[in-house]
């Protein structure tokens, strides 16, 4: 637990390009062992368990060479029996013309040599007492009993041929036939993982034998019974079939692939496998696993041998004798070194193929967890600049990496943010320079509302000194200079009032377009205006708005006032009405004037403000506008380039079914 932790707090201290790297080598080798693992697995059980289960059917073969080999011995021995009136030469005894029985017997050890048809290695016959009338391969030992021996003791029994495998002594066995000798003689080799057998050499033969009784055809009574086999110790005709047959002989790196042996207990008695000085291996002995699980259990072992020097895939089934007693042990192996070499083979190439996958992969990964880093890297200077203001920041779509769907959004992120925050700003002004103006309004209404009544009060008392005075009174003249003042006084204060939004007027449903032309047809006879092209451009059918006819009126007679003023006679204005956003009828009045300079432009709307000469303006104009149309809910901007001219926007709610103004001052925002 505290080293799963270790480990976890160290691997996340490490930066991401390592963590990264370590994780897909983890993935990869992972994938690596696994795949290798199961590949082995494979090969393992597919090899394998088809040589195994090749050897199993090839001990069947074998089996079938060696009962094949015990019914030859058996059909010889009947033949011999029946070709020869055997019952007549019992009954005469005949010995001369036994002699032909001879011909039957091998001659030397190996069959080829001497007699070919020749396969018996001991042939005798006794009588019904068991009493032994001629041994044809040791004619001149006769006349002792065989009843002893349980072939013939079962033949005589039930006078009917059988054959099988049989253990004799050596003293039998030589007795039957002298050349046999040598062959008996078989030293027990011991080897350490061998099972172990407490005896020097073989006392004992094994021999297929054959019993056929002979039969008196006239009285149908049993007279003798005709005995005979081949001793199996050093005789390597049928390991060596097998080995023909089911291997055909087939090596590897020297050695035979494919070995057969006979055991007669445990100990090898006839086999073609080799010890390492290449002479077979007669004599050894069983490995203990398989003398356990053969001779004593009396099973069959189907699976991998120590077999004298090398490891085999091996199939071992026990020999009976007539008496089902376990006397041997027929086996068929093939060398697994062949398969294991197979096996390894591929599974190196799988190790390569895997390994280099592995590596190929990692690489591939690698650069892939480079760039993702890269343009990380990329993605967080992006926000790093966004961060610090530069809404402005781009990326530039990378098609190659397949990030462009993130750089995309980035962009689009940050293009959002940069709308949101020019639209934040513009409200901000908006409201700030909203803020001023009413502050500036309020001040303005009570300023006008004071002065109101003493201008009054002045131009009412100077207006009755003036009736008061003689006409050619000197005091004339200034009293109407102070009546004259007095009323530019009253104008400016009206001016106040109407910027302060004072009550107004009637609001009655008005079409804008209308409005317009009126107005344009009041100054464009003025001199001012000669010089300069009035174009409009009205959208036809524009819905109605509520409104005070005569200081809309005024509004757009200031703004075109102002308009040839800028331009000073000479440019071209242009009107245009369309309709808005939100139900709001837009109109925009444009000039090809001087423009107002970006400083001054937040405040052309505040009372007072002017650029022209003194006496010229009085900087109440446009304020005035804007309180008109601030009273009609509607909204007036500027936007403005100098040198390159005007153009105040004005936006005015539509008229609603039930004509009255709108509540909220932002309808047209
Ligand atoms: P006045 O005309 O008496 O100066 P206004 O309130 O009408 O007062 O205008 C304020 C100022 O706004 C003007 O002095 C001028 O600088 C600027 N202005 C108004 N209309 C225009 C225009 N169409 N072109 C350029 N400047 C303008």
């Amino acid at each position: 637990m505290k080293i799963k932790n270790i480990f976890k707090r160290r691997l996340f201290r490490l930066d991401l390009q390592s963590r990264l790297a370590i994780g897909f080598l983890v993935a990869t080798c992972l994938t690596g062992v696994f795949a290798t693992l199961v590949s082995t697995w494979t090969i393992n059980r597919n090899t394998i368990a088809e040589v195994q289960n090749r050897v199993r059917q090839d001990i069947n073969t074998a089996k079938l060479i060696y009962n094949n080999k015990i019914e030859q011995i058996q059909s010889v021995i009947q033949f011999t029996a029946e070709i020869s009136d055997l019952q007549d030469l019992i009954i005469r005894h005949d010995e001369y013309g036994l002699g032909y029985m001879w011909g039957q017997i091998r001659k030397s050890v190996k069959p080829s040599s001497g007699n070919d048809h020749a396969i018996l290695d001991m042939l005798t016959l006794v009588d019904v007492s068991g009493r032994v009338l001629y041994r044809a391969a040791n004619p001149q030992v006769m006349g002792d009993s065989l009843l002893h021996d349980s072939l013939v003791k079962k033949c005589m029994e039930m006078k009917k041929p059988i054959a099988s495998t049989e253990l004799m002594s050596l003293r039998e066995i030589v007795r039957e036939n002298p050349v046999l000798a040598p062959r008996t003689k078989i030293d027990i080799v011991k080897t350490p993982l061998a099972a172990e057998i407490d005896k020097e050499r073989i006392t004992e033969g094994m021999v297929m034998k054959a019993a056929y009784p002979v039969i008196d055809r006239n009285t149908n009574y049993l007279v003798g019974v005709l005995v005979g086999g081949v001793l199996i110790n050093n005789d390597n005709e049928i390991v060596d079939r097998v080995k023909e047959t089911v291997y055909h002989g087939e090596k590897y790196k020297g050695r035979e692939m494919g070995v057969a042996t006979i055991f007669q207990g445990g100990v090898r008695i006839s086999t073609n496998v080799m010890t390492k000085d290449n002479k077979r291996a007669i004599g050894t002995i069983l490995s203990k696993e398989v003398y356990e699980r053969v001779i004593v259990e009396e099973k069959d072992w189907a699976g991998r041998a120590f077999v004298v020097d090398d490891w085999y895939i091996t199939t071992y089934t026990p020999i009976f004798n007539i008496d089902k007693k376990i006397i041997g042990v027929l086996y068929t192996g093939i060398l697994e070194a062949k398969y294991r070499d197979i096996k390894w083979e591929m599974i190196w190439i799988i190790i390569g193929i895997t390994v280099y996958g592995m590596l190929i992969a990692f690489i591939i990964s690698l650069r892939l967890g480079n760039n993702i880093i890269e343009r990380i890297k990329i993605l967080k200077r992006g926000t790093e600049a966004i961060a610090s203001g530069n809404l402005d920041y781009k990326l530039s779509p990378d098609k190659v990496s397949g990030f462009n769907m993130l750089d995309e959004a980035f962009n689009d992120m940050a293009r959002s943010l940069k709308e949101h925050n020019d639209q934040l700003q513009k409200m901000h002004r908006h409201l700030a320079r909203t803020e001023k103006l009413t502050a500036m309004g309020e001040m303005a209404a009570g300023v006008a509302h004071e002065i109101n009544n003493p201008l009054g009060g002045i131009l009412l008392y100077s207006s009755l000194v003036l009736e008061d005075l003689p006409q050619d009174s000197p005091m004339r003249d200034n009293i109407q200079k102070i009546i004259y003042q007095t009323n530019r006084c009253k104008e400016i204060v009206q001016g106040l009032l109407d910027f302060s939004r004072t009550p107004a007027g009637d609001m009655v449903p008005l079409q804008v377009n209308q409005i317009i032309n009126t107005s344009l047809n009041l100054v464009k006879d003025q001199a001012m205006f000669h010089g300069i092209e009035i174009k409009s451009s009205f959208e036809e059918n524009l819905p109605e708005i509520m409104g005070d006819r005569s200081r809309l009126e005024e509004v757009f007679l200031n703004l075109f006032i102002n308009a040839a003023d800028a331009m000073n006679g000479k440019g071209k204005l242009t009107i245009a009405t369309q309709m808005g956003k939100n139900d709001c009828v837009r109109i925009l009045v444009s000039d090809t004037g001087k423009g107002v300079d970006k400083e001054f432009l937040p405040h052309i709307f505040e009372p007072f403000f002017t650029t022209k000469d003194p006496g010229r303006g009085t900087g109440l104009g446009l304020s005035i506008v804007y309180g008109i149309i601030k009273r009609h809910k509607g909204t007036i901007e500027a936007e403005s380039e100098q040198g390159r001219g005007t153009t105040f926007v004005i936006n005015l709610p539509v008229r609603k079914n039930n004509n009255s103004l709108a509540q909220n001052e932002d309808v047209c925002q």
